[in-house]
């Protein structure tokens, strides 16, 4: 995958990545020298042969990780925000997630946790994983070919979450691996996931279910006095559901 050394920002907002800064980055706006894409600080502005302005700035990990290898359907980042947010994710957790699929949320989950390990069984989707987690140099994240429905190593987890066709067949695995008070999440798209796996949680003496939601995101068009939501968006993605461990 090509690596982003650094993104360029028009007044209006768009963006455009520059992969390498041996060479010239051409835009719809004209081009820019690699000098100056080489001489310029964080923030600077610079013009392209065209004179269009755009800053400059090194890439956002959100950057980075918005060009990950993706081919799993892989979750949204206001549903990320929403896990991190909800469970109090910060630098002394551990997390177990499962599973991985393009391993975009264990990757983002570990540019915040102390440590993340995620559980997948297909080796075709643990190759991208290892490849998402090097381009995005992350240290803190390993992957595992496991079955999260069977058997799982971690203990002592603060969070785990799943992103799994039946969530319910991994509530067993989850109680062994979270510590009293950590908290269980899974994301699914549909309502008869969320509902057999509510019940589940509710008949098992191991959790107390807290809340499912539903996070909207709604980009809006700002051009002069044209300010609207935008007509196309993120439609549907999935339900959150939390619940905690207890002792
Ligand atoms: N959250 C991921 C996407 C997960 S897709 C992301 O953001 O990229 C669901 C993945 O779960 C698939 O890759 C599938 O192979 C894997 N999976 C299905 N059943 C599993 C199981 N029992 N244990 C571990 N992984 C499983």
């Amino acid at each position: 995958m090509d690596k982003i050394e650094k993104v360029l920002i028009t007044k209006s907002g768009k963006k455009f990545f520059a992969k390498s800064l041996k060479e010239d980055l051409h835009t719809q706006y004209g081009f820019i020298k690699k000098q100056e894409l080489q001489d310029s600080k964080d923030g600077g502005l610079l013009k392209t042969n065209t004179d269009k302005e755009l800053f400059i700035f090194s890439p956002s990990f959100s950057d980075i990780y918005r060009k990950i290898k993706r081919d799993a359907q892989i979750i949204p980042l206001k549903d990320i925000g929403a896990i991190i947010t909800e469970t109090g994710i910060n630098k002394s957790s551990r997390i177990l997630d499962s599973g991985s699929g393009s391993g975009a949320l264990s990757c983002f989950l570990a540019s915040v946790a102390k440590e993340v390990v995620t559980y997948e069984i297909r080796d075709d989707f643990i190759e991208i994983v290892k490849k998402n987690i090097e381009f995005l140099g992350l240290k803190n994240i390993e992957i595992k070919k496991m079955n999260i429905y069977e058997e799982v190593e971690e203990k002592n987890i603060d969070v785990v979450t799943l992103d799994l066709p039946e969530p319910w067949k991994a509530i067993e695995s989850c109680s062994k691996a979270l510590k009293p008070g950590g908290f269980l999440v899974s994301y699914s798209p549909s309502v008869p996931q969320v509902s057999d796996f509510v019940n589940a949680i509710r008949q098992n003496e191991n959790f107390v279910y807290l809340r499912t939601v539903e996070i909207f995101e709604r980009e809006w068009e700002v051009e002069e006095r044209k300010v609207r939501p935008k007509s196309q968006g993120i439609g549907h993605s999935g339900f959150l559901t939390f619940a905690r461990k207890v002792s």
